[in-house]
């Protein structure tokens, strides 16, 4: 019901959508008062739907940017250290940034180089994304998601924003104990949620939840292919 949440502003987007339930966390409502959908999606900002940002590629809507957030949202605290996997227009890389600063950090990893730089120029958008950058709470690097970003790890939370083929086994390896992952995955014709959750012990905990539409985590693009 994209229509009864759309706003004329980024504050009645997020307004309607706490008002009608699609955001249950006045945290994560919060943050994302505190970043305009305008800058990372250009077409129709104030739309609680998907939209196309290139290399085919979407931001996710809205709503479900709330979900995975408010999914994570016990492993994101001040200090928190998150990866977001197939960060795209970078707009949830800022919404989480905006939960774990300060002295937080959110790496978003894209495997296509345009998108890697759109992250970034959108975030530069608004004084805030330019001072998240800058100081470090935001870091967006170009890798194959499947694997994580080693170099950064271990992770409180780890988003993955595509479809995924399995639970790739470095991503679980690279959640700290306790930690939770939030990851889309393919299973047939369908996907689905799946929350994972590392307990203090190392224990593994994986849970099915509800069916979506993500883009697929795939092999980037062959050579001029991208468009
Ligand atoms: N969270 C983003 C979602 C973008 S769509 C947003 O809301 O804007 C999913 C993204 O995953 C695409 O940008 C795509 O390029 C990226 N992706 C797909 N396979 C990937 C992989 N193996 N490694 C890293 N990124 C990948």
């Amino acid at each position: 019901m994209a229509w009864r949440s759309t706003g004329g502003s980024n504050s009645e987007l997020i307004n309607n959508l706490y008002q009608n339930g699609m955001i249950d966390s006045a945290k994560v409502k919060d943050a994302m008062l505190g970043v305009d959908r305008a800058h990372y999606a250009p077409q129709t900002p104030y739309v609680d739907s998907p939209q196309p940002i290139g290399h085919s590629a979407t931001i996710s809507a809205p709503h479900m940017h709330a979900s995975a957030a408010t999914s994570l949202l016990n492993h994101l605290k001040p200090g928190s250290h998150v990866l977001d996997i197939g960060s795209g227009s970078g707009y949830l890389t800022h919404v989480l940034a905006e939960i774990v600063k300060p002295n937080g950090q959110v790496v978003g990893v894209e495997h296509i180089q345009p998108l890697v730089d759109l992250g970034r120029e959108n975030m530069q958008k608004s004084a805030e994304g330019r001072e998240l950058l800058a100081n470090g709470t935001v870091k967006f690097v170009k890798a194959d998601g499947r694997l994580g970003y080693k170099e950064l790890a271990p992770y409180d939370a780890i988003h993955v924003g595509a479809a995924a083929k399995e639970l790739h086994p470095k991503l679980i390896e690279q959640l700290k104990a306790p930690g939770r992952m939030f990851i889309p995955v393919e299973e047939g014709f369908l996907q689905h949620i799946y929350v994972i959750d590392k307990a203090e012990d190392g224990t593994v905990e994986k849970k099915r939840q509800y069916s979506v539409q993500y883009v697929p985590l795939t092999d980037p693009p062959k050579h001029g292919q991208e468009d």
